[in-house]
């Protein structure tokens, strides 16, 4: 077809992903804390504390992939009145509990708005960002290196780019507990909470199939960032990368 070979798995993963939040995206901070068994948190906190937003000057950040607000929320407890957040996904589901939650905790607060868009093209300005953040998004995105080029492109020069992942756990024994949780907890879990286990099924192999953090560097380099580096948390479970764009 005229699709060529690599365009047709492409879209099929973007549609199936986009099904995916559709169908849990009521239930998802719910499943997010059981799963994580709360360790989400933890992990976001640290993303915030590496970001430190800046409290005393303007500061432009945009959260991709960002979901339900979670990120999004933090960086304006963080920051300060000259703050801004623009929360990015695909997912129109997704954004709508993300509108919801945001009016309860920030009523009426124009530093947050959310804007429905792909991270392969964001339709964003160059330049503009201080920071460039993505929790467990990225593994969801078809063509990481197009989201990578693009976080690059809307970052101003000096501009972070930070981001949370799955990634590879390589402590012994923690390994197996590991792989056993996900493959014979948390799909039967997923069924419990929202009816359905094939998203959860998806969630672990997609973790499975994520690039080994060193390799991810690697790509973060290829686009442009300068000093990426990768803190590893929870024995590998998660990753913290980061790059700057100079
Ligand atoms: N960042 C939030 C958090 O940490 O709670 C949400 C993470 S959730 C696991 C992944 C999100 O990525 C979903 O909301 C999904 O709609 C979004 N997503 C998937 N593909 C995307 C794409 N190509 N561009 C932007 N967002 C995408």
């Amino acid at each position: 077809t005229h699709f060529g070979f690599e365009t047709v798995p492409l879209v099929e993963k973007q549609a199936k992903v986009d099904d995916v939040f559709h169908k849990v995206a009521s239930r998802y901070d719910l499943m997010n804390d059981l799963m994580s068994a709360g360790l989400h948190r933890l992990w976001k906190d640290a993303l915030i504390t590496t970001l430190k937003p800046a409290k005393d000057r303007p500061f432009h950040h945009l959260d991709v992939a960002g979901g339900t607000g979670d990120v999004a929320f933090q960086v304006l407890d963080a920051g300060g009145p000259q703050t801004d957040v623009t929360v990015l996904d695909i997912n129109a589901q997704m954004l709508s509990v993300g509108r919801d939650r945001a009016q309860k905790r920030f009523p009426d607060d124009d530093r947050i708005r959310f804007v429905q868009g792909n991270a392969e093209a964001l339709g964003l300005p160059d330049n503009h960002f201080d920071a460039y953040t993505i929790a467990f998004g990225i593994r969801n995105v078809p063509r990481i290196d197009k989201a990578l080029s693009e976080a690059f492109r809307v970052l101003k020069r000096g501009g972070r780019f930070l981001c949370l992942e799955f990634s590879h756990v390589d402590v012994p024994l923690l390994d197996k507990v590991y792989e056993a949780y996900s493959f014979t907890v948390i799909p039967p879990m997923g069924r419990m909470v929202t009816g359905e286990a094939e998203p959860y099924q998806y969630l672990v192999e997609s973790i499975r199939k994520f690039p080994k953090p060193q390799s991810f560097a690697g790509m973060i380099e290829d686009a442009g960032f300068r000093r990426a580096k990768f803190t590893p948390m929870t024995g590998g479970v998660v990753a913290l990368h980061s790059g700057w764009k100079l």
